[in-house]
């Protein structure tokens, strides 16, 4: 599919504050250099997230004014039943209130004290919910996914030889699952090959454990596959979806990011007597079994969104486009960045960006900081302060990568504001030499990147 323009027209507009340069240095430094910290509305372009932060569209309205809030038999649930069902083939939906109510639910389910959990790369919420379930996260992404500049089509593979080692090391029944994301984030939103996934699936079930899929960005994923595995060029978005669902035997997804909701998440499977368990929790944590506490209006833009996701010319396409448009005109103009560019947002490189500062100065945090006031663009840093502190040392966990992730909202901002935000970073890349790096002067237990301040050094 090759588009040429937005597939869809304006319909609501929401006005952007325009600022000056002596405000926005005031207020980064108000902020305490931490872009999680500035007023929304004092930002021109925010790429902080595409995490729940997409636009409606009329269907989804539409739908949701019509919501059903019956806490029980509601239209609305039925719905979204009828979608998950039909866009990604699981018989059993559970809602909750967000992904990490899912990821829960599934490690209080499965998880017993001093079991492995392999996976492609790291999550912080997630790992943590692993820790306190008794198990532990075991990195068994591919090499490749570490390289910034080494440009290799799946980066969110699994390297299928390390996942063979651990289970030959700690016995297959101290892995009750492997858990797969599709376009991991810290892989910079890179795709699972359809035959990695195969090879995956058949270790698995050789060695009976169990496939959990963190879906999120499966529709993402499944564009990548479409354009780089060419035995699926011919296939629908939706077949290849299905396709990717059919070697789960659970999956958790967050509907904030394909699915194009503004909040949500649920687990679903075809296993009924995991799905019969699981709903024990649902009651405890989340809410009634069919709601998991979301409203009747976000049950159906869930559902709504859903079908939307697999529409290759309404939306998947324009989405990844949109994203590679960016992340192109910054290759051509010598910006570093990670590549190959994934579905979701562009990385920057701020290990080379600004490879006059020390790690321990926080490259990405000034990166980040000064892209804000050059343009009012706001990022999210992805180095050592998200990375924290090694929880035995105390020392910070320097991470491979620093970046700045800017994450593109679907359909909300247009090519222009990408252009500015372009044409930001390359001046901002020519002046490198004038960022400055940062010390941290408030630090809180965990989860820091949200709330650590920081002063100029
Ligand atoms: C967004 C995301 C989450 C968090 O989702 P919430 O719905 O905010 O809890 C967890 N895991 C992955 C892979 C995600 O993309």
């Amino acid at each position: 599919m090759s588009l040429s323009a937005e597939p869809y027209k304006i319909k609501a507009v929401e006005p952007i504050k325009i600022t000056t340069r002596e405000f926005r240095e005031r207020a980064i430094k108000e902020a305490g250099y931490n872009t999680f910290l500035l007023k929304s509305e004092d930002v021109f372009v925010d790429l902080l997230t595409d995490s729940g932060t997409a636009a409606l569209s009329n269907a989804q309205w539409s739908y949701a004014v019509s919501g059903d809030e019956a806490v029980s038999g509601s239209k609305s649930f039925r719905h979204l039943e009828t979608a998950v069902r039909e866009v990604l083939g699981f018989q059993f939906v559970l809602p909750t209130h967000l992904a990490r109510g899912a990821e829960n639910i599934l490690s209080k389910c499965l998880i017993k004290p001093g079991q492995y959990l392999p996976g492609n790369m790291y999550n912080l919420l997630t790992r943590i919910y692993q820790e306190i379930a008794g198990g532990q996260f075991i990195d068994v992404a591919i090499d490749e996914a570490y390289e910034p500049d080494v440009d290799h089509p799946f980066k969110g593979n699994i390297d299928i030889y390390k996942l063979e080692k651990l289970i030959h090391e700690v016995g297959s029944k101290r892995i009750p699952y492997v858990r797969i994301q599709t376009c991991p984030d810290m892989s910079g939103g890179q795709p699972i090959s359809m035959a990695n996934l195969k090879d995956t699936h058949e270790l698995c079930k050789r060695n009976g454990i169990k496939i959990v899929l963190e879906g999120s960005r499966t529709v993402e994923n499944a564009y990548f596959i479409k354009e780089r595995e060419a035995d699926h060029k011919n296939k629908s978005i939706g077949d290849i979806v299905r396709e990717i669902y059919s070697f789960a035997d659970i999956i958790i997804m967050s509907t904030k990011k394909d699915a194009l909701a503004n909040v949500g998440g649920f687990l679903a499977t075809n296993d009924e007597d995991f799905f019969a368990h699981a709903k024990n929790y649902s009651i405890l944590f989340e809410g009634a079994a069919t709601s998991g506490g979301l409203t009747g209006y976000d049950l159906e833009t869930m559902a709504r969104g859903l079908f939307e996701s697999i529409a290759d010319d309404f939306h998947i396409s324009w989405r990844v486009m949109q994203v590679q448009y960016l992340g192109e005109k910054l290759r051509r103009s010598g910006v570093p960045i990670l590549l190959p560019v994934g579905g979701h947002a562009v990385f920057i490189d701020a290990k080379r960006f600004l490879h006059h500062l020390p790690q321990n100065g926080f490259p990405a945090q000034s990166l980040a900081a000064a892209l804000y006031i050059e343009a009012g663009i706001r990022g999210q840093e992805k180095g050592t302060v998200s990375a924290g502190r090694d929880r035995k040392t105390g020392d910070h966990k320097y991470p491979k990568m620093e970046l700045v992730r800017l994450a593109i909202p679907p359909r909300v901002y247009t090519n222009s504001h990408l252009d500015v935000v372009a044409e930001a970073l390359i001046k901002l890349y020519s002046n490198r030499k004038n960022i400055k790096g940062l010390r941290m002067i408030y630090e809180p237990e965990n989860f820091r990147n949200y709330e650590a301040r920081f002063e100029l050094i």
